[in-house]
């Protein structure tokens, strides 16, 4: 505890200190728990910064989502300063103070990186969907919908698998073709496309910054003066909304493609534009994605689309080429049928849950994966021959066919594909409300998110707007209500829907059923309005 004092006299050489006066960051802005933490270790003879998105977002406006410190104290120094600390991480270790609900997160100065990415992602493969294998015992023990099920942290942030913070950044010259490259006292592991494997060496200030992604991501606020400290011009690519990956492109995203969707993120959120430089390469290298573990895929999905800017998101995407990346079988509708209904649904449920997000109301990734699928899953369903459109088998096999082409590339939790799933199946149950099995499917766990999507179909002219009203009504009727209604459902046959079902399909008088005629998943013949792909 005898380290020299943060001050702008030990500023290595190279940053440029911005002082308190040259800059926005208010500490009336910064959470309270977060000031604790860099007090106390500050008073510990420690340094303690603020950094990365926190010191970004203050600078632009933003209130941050969570509050990162950087520190020359080690995890174990740190853990004696906190009562309520726990070290976590693997490989690297972390701090992470708890103030009730509120998790600051200390991490150690890195020399210049960390373990690998792809070790950092918990083993959750049994955790991911396995379509062929769900079967309908497992439909009932689903989450709710509004209980997402999503491992969030203590400030409601959807929590990665991984540690973001442990992101490696090469200073020096990259092997040609992989190996061991040791300097710093420890070992760095690289592959031969210039990933990081592993690196584990405890640095200082001036080295931790170079393992940043974006210079914007690289601005260190510091408790002792409250100047923002800048190695590599980040103040003024805030200033200039300006995203730049530190050092040269190519490289850094050859070591951490995921960089790639970092970058579309914060284009979404923040509304920077990417430098040219970090730009270029973009193209050429996309397919690196390819290579990313798909559970941390999956976090970055839930980051680009649960967290307020989803719309955007999926704009920023498709013009960078990024789409086709992550969800390829959403990207290939969206070229093929553009502005088709489904994606306008897609849309706008984007919209609507960037605006549950805004209204701090819950968000499912059940729904969001609903979503994605239902133009893919309609395209599936027209290579199926006409008649059997509407049977729960074609329903079902097109499911499985998009959940495990998506689940190649996102390791989508089995708990929330089979709610997707249950989604799709219910749609023609939906459609064809039948006596007490209306009632029954009024107790379903599935509804809300089940009739939403109904609601969004008929929205989009791909469901019957009478369905939609009757269940509507159906939900906030009395018992006895309820059970007269489900009853004259039932002898009426196709019950409510009586009409408007062929405005919006197009009048395909195949169905057994006419309320059966649009089913789960079917889009409208992929939304052209026109005959079937097949
Ligand atoms: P937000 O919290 O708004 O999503 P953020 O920038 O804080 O954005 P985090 O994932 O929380 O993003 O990561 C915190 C910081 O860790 C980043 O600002 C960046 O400095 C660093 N970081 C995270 N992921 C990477 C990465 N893949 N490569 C390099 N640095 C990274
Ligand atoms: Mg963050």
């Amino acid at each position: 505890m005898n380290q020299s004092p943060a001050s702008t006299e030990a500023v290595p050489r190279l940053a440029r200190v911005i002082p308190r006066d040259g800059h926005p960051i208010s500490r009336s802005k910064i959470s309270p728990e977060a000031l604790r933490v860099l007090y106390r270790l500050r008073e510990a003879g420690f340094e303690a910064f603020l950094v990365g998105g926190c010191v970004r977002d203050l600078m632009v406006g933003l209130e941050p989502k969570d509050f990162d410190v950087a520190t020359d104290a080690l995890p174990e120094q740190v853990k004696r300063l906190f009562r309520n600390c726990r070290l976590v991480g693997r490989r690297f270790r972390l701090a992470h103070v708890f103030f009730g609900r509120e998790i600051i997160e200390v991490a150690t100065f890195r020399a210049s990186g960390g373990p690998p990415i792809a070790d950092e992602v918990d083993d959750t493969e049994e955790d991911i969907v396995d379509p062929s294998i769900l079967d309908d015992e497992d439909l009932d023990a689903d989450d709710g919908y509004e209980d997402d099920g999503i491992a969030r942290d203590a400030n409601g942030d959807i929590n990665g698998n991984i540690d973001p913070h442990y992101v490696p950044q090469p200073t020096g010259a990259h092997p040609a073709s992989g190996g061991m490259v040791s300097g710093q006292g420890g070992e760095r592991l690289v592959d031969e496309s210039g990933r990081i494997l592993r690196d584990n060496v405890y640095g200082s200030i001036d080295e931790d910054v170079w393992r940043r992604d974006f210079t914007c991501n690289a601005l260190y606020y510091n408790i002792a003066d409250f100047s923002v400290w800048d190695y590599c011009g980040g103040f003024e690519d805030v200033q200039a909304r300006r995203l730049r990956l530190i050092g040269d492109p190519e490289t850094r995203y050859r070591e951490d493609p995921v960089r790639m969707l970092r970058a579309a993120r914060f284009e979404a959120k923040l509304g920077f534009s990417f430098d040219p430089a970090t730009a270029e390469p973009v193209e050429r290298l996309r397919e690196l994605l390819g290579g990313v573990p798909p559970a941390r895929l999956f976090d970055e999905t839930l980051k680009l689309f649960l967290t307020g800017h989803g719309v955007r998101s999926y704009e920023v995407l498709r013009a960078h080429g990024l789409l086709e990346m992550l969800l390829p079988n959403v990207a290939d509708f969206s070229r093929r049928y553009p502005g088709s209904p489904p994606e306008q649904m897609l849309l706008r449920g984007l919209a609507d849950t960037d605006a549950r997000v805004r209204a701090d109301r819950p968000v499912s990734p059940v729904f969001l994966f609903a979503l994605f699928m239902y133009g893919p899953i309609g395209l599936r369903i027209e290579q199926a021959p006409r008649r059997m459109w509407h049977d729960t088998s074609t329903i079902l096999d097109a499911f499985d066919d998009v959940a495990r082409a998506i689940c190649q590339r996102i390791a989508i939790p089995r708990r929330f594909m089979l709610g997707v799933r249950e989604m799709f199946l219910m749609q023609p149950r939906l459609e064809a409300p039948r006596g007490r099995r209306a009632l029954r499917t009024l107790e379903h766990p599935r509804l809300r998110a089940a009739f939403d999507l109904l609601q969004l179909r008929a929205d989009f002219g791909m469901a019957d707007p009478a369905i939609v009203e009757w269940w509507g009504k159906l939900q906030a009727a009395s018992p006895a209500q309820r059970t007269q209604m489900s009853a004259s459902a039932a002898q009426e046959g196709a019950g409510p829907g009586e009409g408007g079902d062929d405005a919006a399909a197009g009048g395909d008088g195949d169905g057994p059923r006419r309320g059966r005629r649009r089913r789960g998943g079917r889009s409208r013949r992929g939304g052209r309005g026109g005959s079937s792909g097949a």
